[in-house]
């Protein structure tokens, strides 16, 4: 019944020059998420609107299910559109269209009229009240309500005729490619997926690096952490995974190191390579998924360790939420299942029994002293080793 899709997006912060770059990247996101849904479509700027117009037999729920992963979009309303064949066959349509959507009449509706075509015989005030007393006297259970009405039944005349009134949301945010690009530090545990997933709702672009220690950590493992980009990309688009062997780092630093310093100083580690792959792919940040307090390693004391070694900003979009809060995402977002699957981890097989919660970042810095002798190649090595793993 539906042949086209209007998009709503949130205009606030997107006036002027960038509302331009909003509306284009939203475009942009928009034709690229309709690729892997059956059909053609043409997607466009109207007078301000942006516009989905099927050209061919689509799956309704198919092409839904893939605008409410676009950022950007606050709501979607399918459309009806008609030739404009007169006013009386105009009343005929927008029966047709309530029977059709609403099959219980027990609503109170309101009529909105937009006349975008200012040659239309009736002007807005006049449409609304004639298709109101049409649709009155088509159902009589139905009752005019203008300030709160349940069903807005908007009718656009343009060059064809628009007709909706559905509001299904969308997943709010700001499209891709609008706020930058930042490297997410990805494990295969379930916060890091939804710490991606919540930076690019916010229109940053994401590439991600994963430290593995192999033979420690199986390829499985790694596996496991592609499937993770895979899902985190069906919202924040195709991204590059950076797969960094960490073996010797993490020998080296355990050869050298205080035991309970092992998780600090292997983060730091992380953070450091995070920041050089970062530079050189244009990244503006670092993602993690840190919380305060989950973890030894995520004590404000831990968390400013980690940070000393980082010059570009940190962002932990989770750092105040409960465990809970960030399943609830991870399950609405597909990574639940695959991040709770029982592969090693590389920070799990050399932490100690007891690691320090409260670290002293001078302290930790004189024992970092201990890796000067090939810690820098080893670094080097790590770098230039890395394996890059295109994810869709
Ligand atoms: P997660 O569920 O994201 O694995 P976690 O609760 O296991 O988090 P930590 O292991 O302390 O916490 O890791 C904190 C953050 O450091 C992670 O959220 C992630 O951003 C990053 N991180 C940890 N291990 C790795 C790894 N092997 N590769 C890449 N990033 C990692
Ligand atoms: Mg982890």
């Amino acid at each position: 019944m539906f042949q086209s899709f209007l998009i709503k997006y949130a205009e606030i912060g997107v006036k002027g020059k960038n509302r331009y770059l909003f509306e284009d990247a939203l475009v942009e996101q928009i034709r690229f998420a309709l690729k892997k849904v059956d059909g053609t479509f043409d997607v466009h700027k109207t007078s301000g609107r942006i516009y989905v117009d099927a050209k061919t037999e689509f799956d309704f729920d198919d092409v839904v299910a893939a605008l409410q992963k676009v950022f950007g979009i606050s709501g979607i309303c399918p459309v009806v559109f008609v030739e404009d064949k007169g006013f009386e066959q105009l009343g005929k349509d927008v029966i047709d269209y309530i029977d059709r959507t609403y099959p219980d009449k027990n609503i109170t509706f309101k009529v909105q009229a937009r006349r975008a075509r200012k040659n239309y015989p009736l002007d807005s005030t006049e449409i609304n009240r004639e298709l109101g007393a049409v649709l009155l006297e088509a159902f009589p259970e139905l009752k005019v309500d203008v300030h709160t009405p349940q069903v807005l039944l908007n009718v656009e005349i343009r060059e064809k005729i628009y007709i909706y009134s559905r509001i299904i949301p969308g997943p709010g945010g700001m499209p891709i490619g609008t706020s930058g690009k930042a490297m997410l530090l990805l494990s295969g545990g379930i916060d890091s997926p939804v710490a991606g997933y919540m930076i690019s709702k916010r229109g940053v672009k994401l590439e991600a690096v994963y430290f593995h220690a192999p033979p420690y950590t199986s390829e499985r493992a790694k596996q496991k952490v592609v499937d993770l980009a895979h899902y985190v990309a069906a919202y924040a688009g195709p991204m590059r995974l950076h797969v960094v062997n960490f073996t010797d780092i993490q020998l080296y630093i355990y050869e050298k190191c205080p035991h309970d310093e092992l998780t600090i100083i292997m983060r730091r580690y992380m953070m450091r390579i995070a920041e050089a792959i970062a530079n050189e792919t244009d990244c503006q940040g670092l993602v993690t998924g840190e919380s305060i307090g989950q973890v030894a390693s995520q004590t404000m004391q831990s968390l400013a360790c980690t940070n000393d070694v980082c010059t570009m900003p940190v962002y932990r979009p989770l750092i105040a939420f409960d465990k809970q809060d960030i399943v609830d995402i991870s399950e609405k977002i597909d990574t639940y299942e695959t991040s709770i699957q029982p592969y090693e981890d590389c920070c799990t097989i050399f932490v100690a029994k007891h690691p320090v919660t409260k670290p002293n970042v001078n302290v930790i810095r004189i024992h970092e002293q201990n890796l000067e002798e090939k810690i820098d190649d080893m670094v080097k090595e790590a770098l230039e080793s890395r394996e890059i793993i295109e994810v869709e």
